[in-house]
């Protein structure tokens, strides 16, 4: 029997989640399809009880519902927990589990471009979900100190103290803020924007990181920021947001299916899909 997989948003149509995954599924044989629902906030419920009934083997989790679904799980894991927001949910025999693959996508991203990040000092730029699931997965893989710069910096410190350990928060525009710095992630929607985020780049002190530094922004479209074209400009190794894109769906895949992800069909899928747009 063909098995379900789907991502549930509202909306959704915006999602590239079917291209990689239908081109993954095609990839490994699997007899298996990936659907996009739009599931209104008040459908929630429901919807996580209907993909339960017919046996979906698991679904992906995208706005506006990433904390709102935890109330409709049997369970959510370490991660989840730790970064307030599930991205994807696994069938566990009669239980539905919530999960976050965005940390630990982004943490492959970056040793797949070859950015180590065990005793480094790293700089988070923004202090939203996806800043919270960066300054996770990085402070798991050993960072030796993490700063979260916001221009709200209540917003910064929030995210600091419920997680702890070796993560502070300041000023995106305080002094110094990159001096010393091996790897700065860019995790503001400001680059979604080309004026924000050119805005952002002049404001950033990049000429101050240090030889050698990395510079990478979770913002995948345009897939060159301005944050990354100004990185660039100043010899510092850049990564673009698309392989952590990649990477957190290539986790769901492997939970779901046990089975190993074909990471490069996966990534030319997303390229053919936003190529597209
Ligand atoms: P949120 O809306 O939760 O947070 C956005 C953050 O950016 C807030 O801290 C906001 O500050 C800050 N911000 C917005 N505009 C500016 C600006 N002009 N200057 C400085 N800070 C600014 O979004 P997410 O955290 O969920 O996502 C952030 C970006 O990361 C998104 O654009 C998304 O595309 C990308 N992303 C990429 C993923 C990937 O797989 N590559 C995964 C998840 C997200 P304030 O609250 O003050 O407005």
């Amino acid at each position: 029997m063909k098995q379900l997989l789907a991502v549930i948003g509202h909306p959704i149509h915006h999602s590239l989640s079917p291209a990689m995954h239908g081109a993954a599924i095609e990839a490994l044989g699997l007899d298996a399809a990936y659907l996009a629902f739009d599931v209104a906030p008040e459908a929630l419920g429901d919807a996580v009880r209907g993909l339960r009934a017919i046996g979906a083997i698991g679904f992906n989790v995208t706005l506006p519902h990433k904390e709102t679904i935890v109330a409709h799980l049997d369970a959510i894991d370490d991660a989840a927990r730790a970064i307030g927001a599930v991205n994807t949910v696994v069938r566990e025999g009669a239980r539905v589990v919530g999960t976050n693959t965005d940390a630990r996508g982004l943490v492959r991203s970056l040793e797949e471009a070859g950015v180590a990040l065990a005793g480094t000092r790293v700089v988070i730029a923004g202090a939203g979900g996806a800043a919270r699931a960066a300054a996770y997965g990085i402070a798991q893989a050993g960072a030796r100190s993490i700063t979260i710069a916001a221009r709200r910096p209540s917003q910064a410190e929030a995210i600091a103290r419920d997680l702890g350990g070796v993560i502070d928060a300041c000023a995106l525009d305080a002094p110094r803020l990159l001096e010393g710095c091996d790897l700065l992630v860019q995790a503001s929607s400001a680059t979604l924007h080309a004026d924000a985020g050119r805005e952002l780049a002049g404001a950033l002190p990049l000429a101050t990181m240090p030889r050698g530094a990395a510079v990478i922004d979770l913002v995948y479209r345009p897939r060159v920021t301005a944050v990354l074209a100004a990185a660039e400009s100043h010899g510092l190794r850049t990564v673009d947001g698309l392989g952590m894109l990649v990477h957190q769906g290539a986790l769901a895949l492997e939970r779901w299916t046990g089975r190993e992800a074909p990471v490069a069909i996966m990534r030319a899928a997303l390229e053919r899909a936003l190529a597209a747009r």
